[in-house]
């Protein structure tokens, strides 16, 4: 009777184990989706908008001291957002503050080097903005708004060869009138301005205003320290949340849909510090990026840069 209780028992855990090792085994999501005319197309922007001095100093911001006042370390996002890009070649990052990435990779050796310049080579990491820092547009001499978006721009230059495509000015609480002209200038930024709050419009320059902050729509922050709920799509375990999940996604893209003028939105997928954790976000995005596009025909949800967003509203009216 022993013999036969556990025999039943170790059967029921081979069992157990066979159905475990299928539903809850690797999933190939498919993140290759492309624009599709006639549909709505989500375009997904990974970044993060690390203030180059705020709460902290650069010092503090940069090796992630004083966690007590904010916790945040961009040498972390750095790191961090290099492993993520490696896992699959459709993930894509976007990063603007020089006065970061210019430290970070001076500590890199010369392997790691190499492979950032192959991310960027192949677009996966593109520098957008590529100042210095993301300045302020109200009390800074244009000058001063020059010199630094050229200084970041030549060490861009000199260890890429590459020329920022477009202009990333998300958080200066306003707009004026000389960075409208800046970023329009022949042998500047050919691409657009992007930001939360309204913007006159400027020949060549495309202006969007977004429904919010910066960050994603509510309910899609999936960085480490977020609280939104990841898309649990493990069969075996409890809260399995697929269907709920695309279905609050379609919420949200309909959403701004509705306030957008064209078939083209952009999801801004980060916000300040965020990526010290790179997977959780870049995970969480091929799962919907996955989902929607194989159960939600009329959506598309898909990894593009900024630039390709910003050509497909320049192609239509606004
Ligand atoms: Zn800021």
């Amino acid at each position: 009777m022993w013999l036969s209780s556990r025999a039943r028992a170790a059967a029921w855990l081979l069992i157990s184990m066979f159905i475990m090792e299928v539903q809850g085994s690797y999933i190939k999501y498919n993140t290759t989706g492309g624009i599709v005319d006639g549909k709505l197309n989500v375009h997904l922007v990974p970044h993060t908008h690390d203030d180059v001095g705020w709460l902290k100093t650069v010092d503090q911001y940069y090796v992630g001291s004083n966690f007590s006042i904010q916790g945040a370390c961009v040498r972390n996002i750095l790191d961090s957002v290099v492993v993520a890009l490696l896992k699959d070649p459709s993930r894509k990052f976007v990063y603007a503050e020089q006065a970061f990435f210019q430290r970070w990779w001076v500590e890199q050796c010369v392997e790691v080097q190499e492979v950032v310049k192959q991310l960027v080579d192949s677009g996966q990491l593109e520098f957008i903005n590529g100042g210095w820092c993301m300045h302020d547009e109200a009390a800074t001499h244009y000058i001063d708004m020059i010199d630094q978006t050229t200084l970041g721009h030549r060490m861009i230059k000199k260890q890429f060869n590459k020329t920022p495509r477009i202009g990333w000015q998300i958080d200066p609480f306003g707009h004026s009138g000389v960075q409208g002209y800046l970023l329009g200038a022949e042998g500047c930024y050919r691409g657009s301005l992007v930001d939360f709050t309204p913007y006159p419009r400027v020949e060549h320059i495309f202006a969007g205003a977004f429904p919010g902050h910066y960050g994603p729509p509510n309910g899609f922050y999936f960085d480490v320290s977020g609280s939104d709920s990841p898309v649990q799509d493990d069969t075996l375990l409890y809260d399995y949340n697929v269907n709920g999940r695309v279905n609050d996604f379609i919420d949200a893209a309909m959403a701004q849909a509705n306030v957008t003028q064209t078939n083209h939105i952009m999801w801004t997928m980060g916000d300040d510090f965020q990526y010290q954790y790179a997977e959780s976000w870049f995970r969480e995005m091929d799962k919907l990026i996955n989902y929607v596009n194989k159960f939600i025909f009329p959506l598309l949800v898909i990894h593009r840069w900024p630039p390709d967003f910003s050509q497909q509203q320049a192609a239509q009216p606004s």
